[in-house]
């Protein structure tokens, strides 16, 4: 009854790129490095399947960042010159490509991956693409001089991939948002229109994932400092019950967040995080189903997908792999439970 999906990444196997890293060189270039990625998408939708869950992803096995997958392929910025900027609101430091010039596709940007994982499954596909407001706060801007306009010109070319994505039969559109949790106002104030900007004319599943990032330990110390309640979806989430988008992802399991943020979202799908990310202990089946049960007081049954908290890029590939089966039986024991 409770439908499984993964929040977008998964590991890179050690023969495709460096391992437990947040951009990873690759092991190979040229047509050996395609197929060394087409390998790594077609191993990682047969675990998912295995595992049981309902929706499958690429696993962003072709892409060296969930950011910067989708940035090297557009017109405007200089990928040779990246330079060393703070993201996150200075959380950590990143190696940024810079916007120098406006902004254009340089052509399709995901459709290798995308044809590969709708040719090998039958289940739901979810797709993922950076969020512009996320974009954004990961490149340099040499050229616009105003982050609205900047991140409306990205929405334009998410836009652009989401619908060539949609007609590959994705089923699923997700909008990668960690940047709504670090600028709250921004966030309500132009974050969900350039959203919705990047959602223009989709008649397929919409859907935005916001997080407290990858289990790093730049973003375990951040988070040592937000205190006891984490209240950071509170301003985004009327804003985003307002949107069009269908689904919107919470961080639980292990989390501060208080449960009745939940409530911000009446009508919406519901992934809620039910696997930390931060944490290489497999959570319980028993844990899991608790989890949804407390969720089930804010969320109504139809609307809840059991996710993980964020993507797994960063983690050791057998433990994400145990991670993926936990999540499957533990939303089968709540569905036994609750249903
Ligand atoms: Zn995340």
């Amino acid at each position: 009854m409770f439908k499984t999906a993964i929040a977008g990444s998964l590991p890179k196997p050690n023969w495709l790129a460096e391992t437990e890293k947040l951009w990873p060189e690759w092991k190979f270039d040229g047509d050996e490095l395609l197929q060394a990625k087409a390998d790594a998408t077609l191993l990682w939708i047969k675990a998912q399947e295995d595992a049981g869950l309902d929706v499958i992803g690429d696993g962003e096995m072709a892409r060296q960042h969930f950011v910067h997958g989708f940035v090297e392929h557009v017109e405007g910025i200089d990928f040779d010159n990246k330079v060393t900027m703070g993201i996150r609101n200075n959380r950590y430091d990143a190696q940024v490509p810079q916007v120098v010039a406006p902004l254009r596709l340089k052509g399709r940007i995901h459709e290798f991956e995308a044809r590969i994982a709708r040719a090998h499954t039958k289940k739901k596909l979810k797709f993922t693409l950076p969020g512009p407001m996320t974009i954004v706060d990961t490149v340099a801007d040499r050229y616009y001089g105003d982050k609205v306009k900047m991140a409306m010109a990205f929405a334009e070319l998410l836009n652009q991939e989401a619908l060539a994505l949609q007609a590959d039969g994705v089923d699923i559109i997700q909008f990668d948002e960690p940047a709504f949790n670090v600028y709250m106002d921004e966030a309500a104030d132009w974050g969900v229109a350039a959203l919705e900007r990047a959602c223009q004319g989709l008649t397929c599943t919409t859907a935005v994932h916001i997080c407290y990032g990858y289990g790093i330990e730049a973003n375990n110390k951040w988070k040592e400092t937000l205190g006891h309640e984490w209240r950071q979806y509170e301003k985004v989430f009327p804003a985003l019950a307002k949107s069009n988008i269908d689904q919107v992802s919470l961080e639980c399991m292990h989390s501060h967040v208080p449960m009745d943020m939940m409530k911000l979202l009446e009508g919406k799908d519901v992934m809620v995080g039910v696997i930390d990310v931060a944490s290489d202990r497999v959570e319980t089946p028993e844990e899991i189903a608790e989890t949804i049960g407390q969720a089930l007081q804010y969320v109504s049954k139809d609307h809840l997908i059991a996710c993980t908290n964020c993507g797994m890029a960063p983690m050791n590939r057998d433990i994400a792999e145990a991670k993926l089966k936990a999540l499957a039986e533990g939303a089968k024991l709540a569905s036994e439970r609750f249903g």
